[in-house]
C-alpha cells in the first residue's frame, strides 16, 4: 500500500509491517520494521488500508493496528476501544467514498469512521495484591494509611506486589514504586512481576509508594501509600552504640595506657642495664689506668708515668716561675738486705719504704719508684729551703723503723738523698741529673744522708 505521501507500506505474515525507507548503494530496498516490540498487536499482518484522514491501519490475526503516518506511532486496537473482532482475513479490506476503512474478519466487518477512536483515559486504581513480612503473608486489610506497619528486627523484610485496575490490554500497564526515606527516585517493575522487594532496611520511618498507569501509560494520579516503620534491633539502639563506642575508646586508652607503661619500664630496665655496664667499664678503665700507672710493690707511681707528671709539673712551674724541687732516694746497701734475707724481704722493705715516703708528703706532691731501690719525688711550690727539711724527715723516719719480716725478726735500714731545686727554665733531665749528682754525693759522704746542690750551681 502507497500513503499520501507515496511510501510504500509491506505487510507480512510473521514480521509484522514494514516501511521503505530507500535504497541502498546496490539498489536494494531499505525498510523500518514494526513488530510486537514497536506496539503491534501481532506480526501476522493480514491487510492494510488508509482511512479518509491519511491514518494507515493494519489488520492481524490478533485485533486491528492503528499507525500514525506522521509519528509513526502505533496503537492497538481492541475490545476496550470499541473493536470486538480479532481475527481478520487476509486479503479481506477494502475502503469506501466517504473515508472509511472496512476490515472482514471470521465473525463479522469492522468498519473504522475516521477520527472516532476516543483516547483511554480511564484512570486505573492501583492496589496491593498481595503483601508478606518477614515472609508470611500479612493480610492487606488490615493495613492503615494512619498507622505504619512495622517491621521488627526479626520480620525485617517486606513484599508488597500490586497492580493496576485496568484489564482493557494488562500486559500494557506500566508499574513504578519508591520507598521514600530509602531512595530518591522511582523504580521500574516489570508488568509480569509488580513486585517491591526490601530486606534489611536501617532503623526508621518511610513511605512506600506505588504507581501503575492505564494500557495508554497514563499514569493514575493518585499513588498508593503506605507507611512503613523499621524498629530498631537492641544493637542498632543509640545508648547500645554510644556504650560500645565509649568501651572500645576505655580499651583503646586501656591498651595505649599498659603499652606506655610496659615501654616505660623496659626504658629504665636498659638504662639501668647500660649504667651498671658503664660503671663497670669505668671501674675497669680506672684498673687498667691503676695498673698501667702504679708500681704494683710500693703503690707509687711506676717510673714511666713518675716521668710524665715530672714533666709537666716542671712545665708548670716554669710557666709560673713557681719554685719546685726534685728529690732522689737510694736504699743503702740494699744488696746486703736481698743477700741476708732473700727477695721477699727485700720487697717487704722496698714497700715499707714506699708506704714512709707517700705518708711523709703533701698531697700535691709526686712519688714514684723510679728504680730496684730508688724512689724520687717531686715537690711543687717547694723552695730548697722546705725541701730539704721533708727530706730529712724522711730520710729520719726510714732510718727509724725497723721492717718487720716473715718468720720473725725486723731489717733496719737507711737511705740517701739527692736534692736540686728548678733552675728558672730548666729541663726535667738537667733537674735530675742535678739531683741524682746530689744522690752521689751523698752516697759518697758515708750514706744515710741529705745532699742538696744548690739552685744557685
Ligand atoms: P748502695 O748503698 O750503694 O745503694 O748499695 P746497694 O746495695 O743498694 O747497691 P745497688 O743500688 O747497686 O743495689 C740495688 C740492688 O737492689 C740490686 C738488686 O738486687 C736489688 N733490687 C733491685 N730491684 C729489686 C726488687 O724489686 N726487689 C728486691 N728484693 N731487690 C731488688
Ligand atoms: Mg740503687
Ligand atoms: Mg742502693
Amino acid at each position: 500500500m502507497f500513503d499520501r505521501q507515496g511510501r510504500l507500506w509491506v505487510g507480512t505474515f510473521g514480521g509484522g509491517l514494514a516501511l521503505m525507507t530507500g535504497r541502498d548503494a546496490d539498489g536494494k530496498a531499505r525498510f523500518r520494521h514494526f513488530g510486537v516490540a514497536q506496539g503491534m498487536p501481532h506480526a501476522n499482518v493480514c491487510s492494510l488500508q488508509m482511512d479518509g484522514e491519511g491514518v494507515i491501519w493494519a489488520g492481524t490475526d490478533d485485533g486491528l493496528a492503528r499507525i500514525d503516518p506522521q509519528t509513526l506511532e502505533i496503537r492497538a486496537v481492541r475490545r476496550a476501544d470499541g473493536s470486538a473482532l480479532v481475527d481478520y482475513f487476509v486479503g479481506a479490506s477494502a475502503a469506501t467514498s466517504a473515508g472509511e476503512a472496512l476490515f472482514g474478519s471470521k465473525g463479522g466487518l469492522t468498519v473504522v469512521r475516521p477520527g472516532t477512536l476516543p483516547a483511554w483515559r480511564f484512570a486505573a486504581p492501583v492496589v496491593i495484591t498481595d503483601l508478606r513480612v518477614g515472609g508470611q503473608p500479612y493480610p492487606v486489610g488490615r493495613l492503615r494509611q494512619d498507622a505504619p506497619l512495622v517491621l521488627t528486627p526479626e520480620t525485617d523484610s517486606l513484599a508488597v506486589e500490586f497492580a493496576a485496575l485496568d484489564y482493557t490490554s494488562p500486559g500494557r500497564n506500566l508499574y513504578a514504586y519508591q520507598l521514600e526515606g530509602y531512595e530518591s527516585g522511582w523504580v521500574k517493575a516489570d508488568v509480569t512481576r509488580r513486585l517491591a522487594l526490601y530486606s534489611n532496611l536501617p532503623p526508621g520511618n518511610y513511605t512506600l509508594r506505588l504507581r501503575g498507569s492505564n494500557r495508554d501509560g497514563l499514569w493514575t494520579e493518585r499513588e498508593l501509600a503506605l507507611p512503613l516503620r523499621v524498629t530498631p534491633a537492641w544493637y542498632q539502639r543509640l545508648w547500645v552504640r554510644l556504650l560500645a563506642t565509649g568501651l572500645l575508646v576505655l580499651a583503646v586508652v586501656v591498651v595505649v595506657r599498659w603499652r606506655t607503661r610496659y615501654l616505660r619500664r623496659r626504658q629504665a630496665e636498659l638504662e639501668h642495664q647500660i649504667a651498671d655496664r658503664t660503671a663497670d667499664l669505668r671501674a675497669a678503665n680506672d684498673r687498667l689506668l691503676h695498673l698501667a700507672t702504679t708500681d704494683p710493690l710500693t703503690a707509687c707511681a711506676n717510673r714511666r708515668h713518675f716521668m710524665e707528671r715530672a714533666q709537666d709539673m716542671v712545665a708548670l712551674a716554669n710557666r709560673h716561675g713557681t719554685p719546685l724541687t726534685l728529690a732522689i732516694l737510694d736504699l743503702d746497701d740494699f744488696k746486703r738486705v736481698n743477700d741476708t734475707h732473700g727477695h721477699p724481704g727485700g720487697d717487704a722493705v722496698l714497700a715499707a719504704a714506699g708506704r714512709m715516703i707517700a705518708s711523709h708528703v703533701r698531697g700535691t706532691d709526686l712519688v714514684g719508684r723510679i728504680g730496684g731501690e730508688e724512689f724520687a719525688l717531686v715537690m711543687p711550690h717547694t723552695a730548697a729551703q722546705g725541701a730539704r727539711l721533708l727530706a730529712d724527715r724522711v730520710r729520719q723516719a726510714i732510718g727509724d723503723n725497723c721492717v718487720p719480716i716473715e718468720g720473725g725478726g725486723a731489717i733496719r735500714i737507711t737511705a740517701s738523698l739527692g736534692l736540686a731545686e728548678l733552675r728558672h727554665g730548666e729541663g726535667l733531665d738537667d733537674l735530675y741529673a742535678r739531683a741524682d749528682a746530689a744522690l752521689y754525693r751523698a752516697k759518697e759522704a758515708g750514706r744515710n744522708r741529705v745532699e742538696m746542690i744548690q739552685s744557685a750551681g
